[in-house]
């Protein structure tokens, strides 16, 4: 077939080149992990500025009525990163430092992430540049209910399906599903993912990304040639990926070390006890102060003396100024973009595995396309149901990335990312440029 695309020029090309740590944002390391397949696959120019170029984003001024009675103004946004092989689907952030290059990364990553796992999704990220911790939960109402309705036009259950991410939870998105329903004349529990189980969520669902990165660890250990049962791990984020990780790698025989939040970190070399350290969290709100380990740098926590560590928390984390710092044999990436490209060929040069976030964080969006799926039905699965199907869909994409990449001798980032960008263009290529 003709390469319908390969007309275009690649006249503002993204700088493929774009890794030095020093200029390094989360789109410049997504745009250059991107310039990376493309190449590999020896794909057209023209499919490459298309992919490397969000097909739609949104600013929106989010005005909010604070409890005090003054007015405040957020900025908030919707990027539609690709749709071509189905709805756009990825989550919503609330984080001071939100802003659209951000956003972009993320939802590009969610596109990647998506047809690496073959859900029939494209990828999209919204985000509010708010610090949820300083509003009440009236406040968050409001913002997310204003929110909403500035990106009514653009979502939609077969659009555009938002889900949790840092800083947003169940109660978030009952609150979109409502403002969306209450717009549409009837409920919709199709257009989020993540909602609480009363309202249509799926079980399993809460804690399916650190599941699925659990399901990844135990069987990047053990291909490098470690048991579980006698290997420590470090765990970055003590949030919704971080504290359900570290209690299931715990129960899986790994004994976790370390922990780190955002205000500080804990060790403890006899392994941390993780179900007393989550009610210390629920009690004090951090980690620190922890009366069953030592305090830690958090700083420290990458590059402690582990065999595994899961950055699970922000991006951009591991980069040229630590990655010859590290000691653990395998990184497994809860969060999304971790690592700066330049400390990914840091880590590869000194034999550290790195498993892929689109890989080994896709627990999440896997069971959301299993609630998305119930959801438009209306008829829902057991627990049992839920999580084999998401192990079964975890193992068998570690299988064939793992596959790809030991056949041509690439990363696991390079593999997991060319394959996802093969699904994408293949659909470019089967559906054509209109007109
Ligand atoms: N925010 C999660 C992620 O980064 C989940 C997205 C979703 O379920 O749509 O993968």
């Amino acid at each position: 077939m003709t390469d319908l695309l390969a007309a275009t020029t690649m006249s503002t090309a993204p700088d493929a080149a774009a890794s030095v740590d020093h200029v390094a944002t989360p789109l410049t390391d997504a745009r250059s992990q991107l310039a990376e397949a493309i190449s590999l696959l020896g794909l057209s120019d023209g499919l490459h500025q298309m992919l490397a170029t969000p097909r739609r984003e949104l600013s929106v001024a989010v005005p909010l009525r604070m409890d005090s009675g003054e007015s405040r103004l957020y900025l908030g946004y919707r990027v539609q990163h690709n749709f071509s092989r189905g709805p756009a689907k990825g989550g919503l952030r609330y984080a001071p430092n939100v802003n659209i290059d951000e956003v972009r990364a993320l939802a590009m990553w969610m596109t990647w992430k998506c047809a690496l796992l073959d859900v029939p999704y494209g990828g999209a990220k919204g985000g509010i540049a708010i610090d949820p911790r300083e509003h009440s939960m009236a406040e968050l109402e409001r913002v997310t209910r204003r929110y909403t309705s500035e990106i009514l036009p653009i979502i939609g259950p077969e659009r555009d399906i938002p889900a949790p991410d840092i800083g947003t939870d169940e109660q978030t998105m009952a609150w979109i599903m409502d403002t969306y329903s209450v717009n549409s004349g009837y409920t919709v529990p199709g257009i989020v993912t993540g909602k609480p189980i009363a309202l249509g969520g799926s079980l399993g669902r809460a804690s399916a990304t650190s599941r699925g990165v659990t399901h990844i660890a135990l069987a990047a250990l053990r291909h490098v040639g470690l048991d579980p049962a006698r290997s420590t791990a470090a765990v970055q984020g003590f949030g919704k990926v971080g504290a359900d990780a570290a209690r299931f790698l715990s129960e899986a025989g790994v004994r976790v070390t370390a922990i780190s939040d955002q205000y500080g970190a804990v060790s403890n070399d006899g392994g941390l006890d993780i179900g007393a350290l989550s009610d210390h969290v629920r009690a004090t709100g951090s980690v620190i102060g922890f009366a069953g380990a030592e305090p830690l740098d958090g700083a420290d926590l990458l590059t402690h003396d582990v065999d595994l560590l899961v950055p699970a928390a922000v991006e951009g984390v591991l980069h040229d100024g630590n990655a010859t710092e590290v000691r653990a044999s395998v990184i497994v990436e809860g969060a999304n973009g971790p690592t700066t490209p330049a400390a990914d060929r840091i880590l590869r040069e000194r034999g550290i595995l790195v498993v892929p976030d689109i890989l080994a964080n896709a627990g999440g969006v896997i069971v959301s396309y299993f609630e998305w799926v119930q959801a438009n039905q209306a008829y829902w699965w057991r627990a049992d149901e839920v999580e084999s199907r998401l192990e079964e869909r975890m193992l068998s994409a570690w299988k064939h990335v793992l596959g790809y990449a030991d056949a041509r001798g690439l990363s696991l980032r390079t593999a997991a990312t060319a394959l996802a960008v093969e699904r994408v263009a293949e659909a470019h290529r089967l559906r054509g440029l209109y007109p």
